[in-house]
């Protein structure tokens, strides 16, 4: 399954913004987005590095948006046209659509409820076979999860260093209203599609919906 495997702050700084795809050095002082807040590459101290350096097409900010969101998902490029593609043909708002199905994804859930310290580490262990979706085995990370889905860790999985101390630090991080949680169990389910002021706000959804409608 192809994933992007280069380095993560890098794409912080391409997009300006602290995406928090690391947990914890996100906060801290290690933090490279703190330590150098300019584009990567030569010419990212002037600010073209980001196409900061002249006046900023459309285009640019439409393709910077929707990297943005790809980017903070963990999304690559024909993955998010084809999740885009789906949000096209539902009733409703497209842009929000297609935020709350990249909200429902299998990984996502699994990090929204404290599961993983990031998007990565909870994609990685739904590809490792670590979680159940209503009571089967399931190791597809961008299964789009439904109201009522239910996600459980296998019991066989419990026992393993990365799960020892899980359900404790679990239930230190929040869990949206969106999900309901058993953090003792390492367990939870969806009780419906979060709601646009649920999702990201740094996101621009009508960016993105511009970018490929083009
Ligand atoms: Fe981005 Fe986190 Fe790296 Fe900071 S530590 S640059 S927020 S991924």
């Amino acid at each position: 399954m192809a994933r992007y495997t280069g380095s993560v702050c890098k794409l912080c700084r391409r997009e300006n913004e602290k995406l928090f795809l690391k947990g914890e050095r996100c906060f801290s002082a290690k933090c490279s987005f703190e330590k150098r807040a300019y584009a990567p590459g030569d010419h990212g101290r002037s600010g073209s590095g980001r196409g900061g350096g002249e006046r900023v097409s459309d285009y640019s900010k439409q393709l910077r948006a929707k990297q943005k969101a790809r980017r903070k998902y963990g999304v690559l490029e024909r993955q998010f046209r084809r999740v885009f593609g789906i949000a096209l043909k539902q009733p409703g708002m497209t842009g929000i659509n297609l935020l709350q199905m990249l909200e429902a994804r299998l990984d996502n859930v699994v990090f929204r409820l404290g599961f993983a310290e990031n998007r990565t580490q909870a994609r990685q262990m739904v590809t490792h076979g670590h979680f159940k979706v209503n009571g089967v085995p399931h190791d597809i990370p961008s299964m789009i999860m439904k109201p009522g889905d239910t996600v459980e860790i296998r019991e066989n999985s419990k026992s393993k260093p990365l799960f020892r101390d899980l359900a404790e630090v679990a239930d230190k991080r929040t869990c949206p209203l969106w999900l309901s949680r058993d953090a003792k169990a390492i367990s939870g389910k969806v009780l419906r599609m979060p709601e646009r002021s649920e999702i990201d706000g740094n996101i621009n959804e009508q960016l993105i919906v511009e970018f490929y409608s083009r």
